[in-house]
């Protein structure tokens, strides 16, 4: 019995001095090739961020986070606010019909603050957003405005965002817009055009058009049948990872 346990033990290490030894010999040489298979997919990591001068382009509402007007819509039971730039293409116009509307039943920024601090994100509009800030430069371009535009900002993990701003009076009620721009999105993919980038734009509306034929790829996201079926010519896309896709060959032509 003492013998076998012997013959045993004797037996385990020499077979663990033969795997010590082999590994000794191995691992420096697989070592080799780990770190240089390190190093070419940080490379390819890097190159594919850089890749080009490129910036994408995003619409906010209605491709990562809900209308935010139809939530308030619901929220303070006025149907009439369901209207968006998807009903309505003349943004000015929508806008002071809105504030009509806010006058006429007495409800101010207060009110659309605490019906925007219960939305949330689309699902999946966060690792989409975040895989993409991964690989390239990513700038929300949206009609909407600051005062709105914070709360899911920080949902969103603080992307960077253009928009306009709201003019309110002491009590809160609002009083008028001043919009950054004319015709903000497709102004700032032709600016930032100008200083040598190329854009490639996504959203699901009228007032994205401009943004999306302008660029050097342009894609509708989560958009209507009429708007799909009077642009045909622009892919369409429902899904977070189609429209990721589309986008990485974008990137890489
Ligand atoms: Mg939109």
């Amino acid at each position: 019995m003492g013998a076998a346990v012997r013959w045993t033990a004797a037996f385990f290490t020499v077979a663990d001095a033969v795997r010590v030894g082999y590994n000794r010999l191995q691992n420096p040489v697989a070592a080799m090739f780990s770190k240089r298979e390190t190093v070419r997919q940080n490379n390819i990591q890097t190159e594919e961020r850089y890749m080009g001068m490129n910036i994408v382009c995003l619409d906010l509402e209605g491709v990562l986070v809900p209308e935010i007007w139809i939530a308030f819509a619901k929220a303070s039971g006025i149907p009439e606010l369901t209207r968006t730039t998807r009903d309505e293409p003349d943004y000015n116009k929508l806008m002071n019909w809105r504030i009509g509307i806010l006058k006429e039943h007495g409800l101010g920024l207060k009110e659309i603050q605490d019906t925007i601090s219960t939305i949330d994100p689309m699902p999946g509009a966060k690792e989409f957003l975040d895989e993409l800030r991964s690989i390239t430069q990513v700038i929300i371009i949206s009609d909407t405005f600051t005062q709105f535009a914070g709360p899911l900002m920080k949902k969103l993990g603080y992307p960077t965002i253009f928009c306009n701003s709201l003019e309110t009076a002491p009590d809160g009620e609002i009083t008028g817009f001043k919009m950054r721009i004319e015709n903000s999105k497709l102004t700032t993919v032709k600016a930032l055009q100008s200083i040598g980038y190329d854009t490639i734009a996504s959203g699901d509306s009228h007032n994205d058009m401009g943004m999306i034929r302008a660029s050097k790829a342009g894609f509708l996201f989560k958009s209507t049948e009429q708007i799909k079926k009077d642009n045909p010519d622009i892919p369409a896309y429902e899904t977070y990872g189609e429209l990721m896709a589309a986008i990485r060959r974008a990137l890489a032509d």
